[in-house]
């Protein structure tokens, strides 16, 4: 029998809450598939300075890099706010991804017909909507140099090496095979020099892949486009700002935050998270939506583990859930049959995956 090792690193705030309900699914769908899960857990965030004195420990580092994957929770919190910034939660979250090499971002946006009248567009636009944005993750002006401030100026600089644009672009375009087989590269070539090597370097590799078509889009123009016709994208492919921004977006076309999951990958191992924070107003109360942590498992079983039919019974029993109209509070405006607890949702979709 298969065995997975799997550093859960479950942070603050509802953090523990969700990854307790991805637990539950996991050994779930592994007894039916013929697999195990060995668990280790890691800290990181704020409980991670609480105890250690640091949002980052180096153990955490060395055993994720040791496991198969990592599922994450969230991290932060009011109680650390006003930390110094290199001891904040979400400076270890930075460095974690960093340390880990984890340049690409895979963000899916789809809606699901159930929850359809969640989103604020109207239900024939947003209909059919499965986008997925490959948001390039630790370059771009959040790590480039020089930067600084003075009381009179602040500066960011953008910066992207050939190296990096390769290797996201060669991930765009694999995952584009895997669907749709279309690549739109979304930059702002017009104006900005790092853009334009963008472009260039994007067209350059997709010579490699001519299954897969390739078109561009000046980032302003796409968060317009993603609003009034978000069905014309298959892949998103974007640097670290503009992809921020636009997967923000393309997610709120869903309707709840509490869906949609989220992967980071790199050549070593991939952390598997939900794109929400740790949801301090709720934490505690067992209401948290844990959709979009056991959607990350999935995307964990089918990106990281190859572990396809698992996934796909993960999702089918996500959907079957939501289409028999048990759900959490956030979304129990929208026709619900049942509103229900994190641990009563984890449950049920534990309970439907099926054979
Ligand atoms: P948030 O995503 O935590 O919460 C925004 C709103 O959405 C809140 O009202 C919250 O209750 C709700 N929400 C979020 N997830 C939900 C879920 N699963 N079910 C139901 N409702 C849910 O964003 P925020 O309030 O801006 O940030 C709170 C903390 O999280 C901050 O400290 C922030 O830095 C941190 N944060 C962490 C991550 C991460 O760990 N990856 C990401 C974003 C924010």
């Amino acid at each position: 029998m298969k065995n997975y090792k799997i550093t859960l690193i479950k942070g603050d705030g509802i953090g523990p809450e969700i990854i307790d309900e991805a637990v539950k699914v996991l050994d779930a769908v592994a007894s039916l598939c013929d697999f195990h899960f060995n668990y280790d857990e890691a800290l990181m965030g704020g409980v991670a300075y609480d105890i250690t004195g640091d949002p980052l420990p180096q153990e955490t580092i060395t055993k994720s890099l040791q496991s198969d994957a990592v599922l994450f929770g969230a991290i932060g919190g009011p109680k650390w706010d006003d930390l110094p910034r290199e001891k904040r939660p979400e400076s270890g979250l930075l460095r974690f991804r960093k340390e880990l090499g984890v340049y690409a971002n895979l963000r899916p946006a789809v809606v699901y017909d159930e929850l359809i009248n969640a989103s604020s567009l109207k239900p024939e636009i947003i209909k059919g909507v499965d986008i997925m944005v490959v948001r390039e993750l630790i370059g771009g002006i959040y790590f480039g140099e020089p930067k600084g401030r003075t009381d009179e100026k602040g500066w960011n600089t953008m910066v992207y090496t050939r190296d990096e644009i390769v290797r996201i672009a060669h991930q765009a375009f694999r995952i584009a095979q895997k669907r749709d087989k279309r690549v739109c590269s979304i930059d702002k070539a017009n104006v900005l020099d790092v853009s334009q090597l963008w472009r260039d370097v994007v067209t350059e590799v997709s010579a490699e892949y001519p299954d897969v078509e390739l078109t561009h889009m000046y980032v302003d123009n796409a968060a317009m486009q993603l609003v009034l016709n978000p069905k014309q994208f298959d892949v998103m492919l974007t640097g670290n700002i503009f992809g921020d921004i636009l997967s923000d977006e393309a997610s709120m076309l869903c309707g709840s935050i509490g869906l949609l999951p989220s992967a980071s990958v790199g050549e070593k191992i991939g952390v598997y998270e939900p794109i929400h924070g740790s949801a301090p107003d709720i934490a505690g109360q067992g209401i948290a939506n844990p959709i979009a942590t056991i959607a990350s498992a999935s995307m964990m079983l089918r990106y990281a583990l190859g572990e396809v039919e698992a996934a796909d019974k993960v999702d089918a029993a996500i959907k079957k859930t939501l289409s028999e109209g048990y759900r959490t509070g956030d979304l129990a405006q929208f026709d619900a049959k049942e509103v229900c607890s994190t641990s009563e949702i984890g449950s049920i979709i534990a309970n439907y995956i099926e054979k």
